[in-house]
């Protein structure tokens, strides 16, 4: 039963108790707001942007630490996820995972100006895959998420596929934003207020 790391696994201690655990984390870090962003390393200021954006003061927040120093928390209120091109495809998972923890009331989608997806077509990598891997990718991954051609397109289509996601709770709201590369500027292409009217 017992493994080598199992003392670093909450639900392998003790007397664990699954709903007293739930609502220890949901005021260990009192994260809110999600932003979804490429792992591009020209992008790495996103998270910043939108704080300042949303007028998120608390950004990047500190750990906090217990008597023994121990890192049982955080003061920030907004969590990363980066992934290719910023898709929300790679991010439902995380959102729900967020949501079960914390509660989640703003979700932000951010693709960025010159963006590596924005480079190629779908077909043109499931062409690649074959050609070079001897591998057929052509149903592996929703053909709409796997490149940008247009961001209008790209943010709307993210903003429906998290609204659309049963994993994603129905009353947060989800941002579209546009983000320039060069500049930092953000610009906001689609507002989906969720059924507490958004913030
Ligand atoms: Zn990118």
């Amino acid at each position: 039963m017992n493994s080598k790391f199992s003392e670093f696994v909450f639900s392998a201690h003790d007397g664990f108790n699954e709903p007293a655990m739930r609502e220890a984390f949901s005021h260990a870090v009192p994260i809110k707001t999600i932003v979804i962003y490429c792992l591009d390393p020209r992008v790495t200021e996103i998270p910043a942007a939108v704080a300042r954006f949303l007028g998120d003061e608390t950004y990047p927040g500190e750990v906090l630490t217990d008597e023994s120093g121990s890192r049982i928390g955080s003061t920030t209120t907004l969590a990363t996820v980066a992934v290719a091109a910023g898709r929300a495809v790679d991010a439902v998972r995380s959102v729900s995972v967020l949501q079960h923890l914390f509660g989640i009331e703003t979700i932000v989608v951010v693709h960025h100006s010159n963006c590596g997806a924005t480079s190629y077509s779908a077909e043109g990598m499931v062409e690649a895959f074959r050609h070079e891997h001897g591998a057929d990718i052509s149903h592996a991954y929703d053909h709409e998420s796997m490149c940008i051609t247009d961001f209008e397109d790209s943010l709307s289509y993210d903003v429906t596929l998290l609204r659309k996601s049963p994993g994603v709770p129905q009353s947060a709201s989800i941002l579209g934003l546009f983000y320039n590369t060069d500049t930092g500027e953000l610009t906001e292409v689609v507002r989906d207020e969720g059924t507490y009217g958004g913030k």
